[in-house]
């Protein structure tokens, strides 16, 4: 559904999460939609080489090791999922940091599989109050996040408002700033200017 102000470029809203490769997206859409997907984006497939960027793209490792760890980390992203109902937080904590650790063997930071675990990873530090540690996971995240979404993305603008809110809880008011001013950006676009949840971020820049 395209929307948003001629000359902004286009908003769309989506079925599914547009941060995952084509492959992943498509499945998601036959589970639970009953279709594929023929946007741009899922028939040229062009960003799915950044989603899921090598750690060493001028020596890569074979195509079935490569293969292995996609399924692997597929899988863990399953677990993971299963696993938020009965394990505790320094438990799945681990589980990030141990998938995190074996992934980086092949993957590079940016790969979305990375930042998959990346995200739950500050999930479980924000869950325990741990300010720093979960700042450390979004400022890793902010930027590769930047470059998967597509323009103007709510999950983006949502990743900058985590970050500004961290940054102001921590005194470091500068760099609140400066997230939370990315945040109202790309809200302004995506949900118009006039928002009531703008207001609300506006006040807290105020503050
Ligand atoms: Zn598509």
């Amino acid at each position: 559904m395209p929307r948003g102000p001629p000359g902004a470029g286009q908003v769309f809203t989506s079925y599914i999460d547009l941060l995952y490769p084509t492959e992943d997206r498509n499945d998601r859409l036959k589970d639970s939609y009953f279709f594929t997907c023929d946007c741009k984006e899922c028939t040229t497939k062009q960003k799915d080489p950044a989603k899921l960027e090598l750690r060493n793209p001028g020596d890569p490792p074979s195509p079935q090791t490569i293969r292995n760890m996609i399924q692997y980390a597929r899988n863990v992203v399953e677990e993971f999922r299963r696993a938020k109902h009965y394990k505790s937080p320094s438990e799945l904590l681990e589980m990030c940091e141990l998938s995190i650790e074996k992934m980086g063997t092949v993957f590079g930071e940016n790969n979305v599989y990375m930042l998959h675990m990346m995200y739950q990873a500050m999930g479980v530090c924000l869950y325990q109050q741990d300010w720093e540690g979960a700042l450390k996971y979004g400022q890793k995240i902010i930027t590769p996040y930047s470059k998967h979404y597509p323009p103007y993305s709510l999950n983006v603008a949502s990743m900058w408002l985590k970050l500004g809110r961290l940054y102001m809880g921590l005194e470091k008011k500068l760099a609140g700033t400066k997230a939370l001013k990315k945040a109202i950006a790309i809200m302004e676009i995506a949900h118009g200017a006039d928002h009531y949840y703008i207001a609300e971020v506006k006040k807290e820049l105020e503050q």
